[in-house]
């Protein structure tokens, strides 16, 4: 999501006349887009500003503005404990950095803008084109979540859940095609939350999408198990540019810590999305997010997850050990043990990994469809992903990014896949 809002970011800063330079010290001007789910977020934001000001200790101060959500939840702390932050800007209020840029050349007066304007900041992105031109392009559909999980911040500082009307999302859809996305992965803090004026849901979307011309790929993320509905279930036996892999994190395999932590789902529940989706087909893969240690969670309770991961066998996870977010009813907790905690999270990555590895290593000697992305840097390999999203490094010739190529695997790490592409394009979905 920061990745798109970065992307934003810039096509509006471009209107009030500025351009991306990869020279740090010839900036006249810094936005540091920040992300408050990993932990000591506002302290890296901090280290961030210091070492601009250390570049730029004889030089023109630039203007510093953080966005995003360490700007929404510390908001006017952040100018006073480090006065050389000229603005910060929420995640729901960038779409008025022009403006506010301007006015701060005006006035030379720091700047604190951190309403929730979520419907203002799509109606006036919408009305300046999406430049981002990339294979597997981004493209949010739906912000903010109505779900209050126990340890999340998201509720706080993106707001509550919006989705943008249908017709405008599928003209930037089609925006991003025609400048050349082949992929494009829908967002939202809870994207299968997506419900448009009670009509158009999350499923709609994908239908739509499946239809446009020249786009290979759909995928979605994140979403939340309460919100896979049937209709969306079924998207994966009508629609066959959506990928067979589901992003559904669930954090804890344990039923008390999902109810401690508010998930609003069980284990059960959460087993039976994914036995409907492998009744619609075998081979479609789960990855999830995992938070060990969570308050009160007992030995027992993390063999639950245990189990869990083994059962399901999943992919491309992510995990973490649980730690408070000011502000979250979870915060107020108290935290276990951190050694037995370091230790049970060592334990489930070990898991983790070894499953993808296995997952990778099945495709030893065999062929898999890769989506070209781009070229590496000084050399003559490619980088693309699988319809699973493992990374591939290719050998190739006569192949360009945008291309949908077979890949003959011939060795792998956990993390990604390593081949030849021999033969020419394979046909797109
Ligand atoms: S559903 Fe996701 S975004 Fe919403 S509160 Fe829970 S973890 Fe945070």
């Amino acid at each position: 999501m920061n990745e798109y809002d970065s992307d934003r970011i810039y096509d509006l800063t471009s209107t009030v006349g500025f351009n991306k330079t990869d020279i740090k010290k010839e900036a006249d001007c810094f936005v540091l887009n920040t992300c408050h789910i990993r932990e000591k977020a506002t302290e890296k934001v901090y280290h961030e500003v210091g070492r601009v000001k250390k570049d730029f200790r004889n030089l023109k101060k630039p203007l510093v503005i953080v966005s995003g959500c360490v700007a929404q939840a510390e908001s006017n702390e952040m100018i006073k404990r480090e006065p050389y932050i000229d603005m910060v800007i929420g995640p729901q209020s960038y779409h008025k950095i022009g403006d506010l840029i301007l006015d701060y050349e005006r006035r030379k007066k720091k700047i604190n803008e951190t309403e929730f304007d979520v419907v203002g900041k799509f109606d006036l992105l919408e009305k300046i084109p999406n430049s981002q031109n990339k294979i597997s392009a981004y493209l949010t559909i739906q912000e903010g979540c109505d779900k209050f999980c126990h340890f999340c911040v998201v509720p706080y500082t993106r707001g509550p859940e919006y989705s943008r009307p249908f017709d405008k999302i599928i003209k930037e859809a089609k925006n991003l095609v025609a400048s050349g996305a082949k992929e494009i992965v829908l967002l939202g803090q809870n994207v299968n939350a997506y419900n448009y004026n009670k009509k158009y849901k999350l499923s709609s979307l994908i239908r739509e999408l499946n239809d446009i011309k020249n786009l290979k790929r759909i995928r979605f993320t994140t979403s939340h198990p309460k919100d896979m509905t049937e209709d969306l279930i079924n998207c994966y036996k009508d629609c066959e540019k959506l990928m067979p892999i589901l992003h559904l994190p669930i954090q804890s395999g344990s039923n008390k810590i999902l109810q401690l932590m508010n998930r609003k789902h069980n284990r059960e529940y959460y087993i039976s999305i994914i036995e409907k989706l492998k009744k619609i087909d075998k081979n479609i893969k789960i990855s999830s997010d995992f938070i060990v240690g969570y308050p009160d969670e007992t030995e027992n309770d993390f063999q639950d997850t245990m189990k869990l991961i083994n059962k399901v066998g999943f992919v491309n996870s992510y995990s973490f050990i649980f730690s408070p977010r000011p502000g979250t009813p979870a915060a107020t907790k108290k935290l276990n043990n951190l050694s037995e905690v370091k230790l049970r999270l060592q334990k489930l990555q070990n898991t983790l990994d070894n499953l993808q590895h296995k997952n990778n290593k099945a495709y030893l000697q065999k062929n898999c469809e890769v989506l070209i992305e781009n070229k590496l840097n000084n050399q003559e390999k490619y980088f693309g992903r699988t319809r699973y999203m493992t990374p591939v490094v290719l050998e190739a010739d006569n192949c360009k990014p945008g291309d949908i190529v077979n890949v003959n695997i011939t060795s792998c790490s956990q993390k990604s896949l390593f081949g030849i592409c021999k033969t020419n394009k394979v046909k797109a979905a």
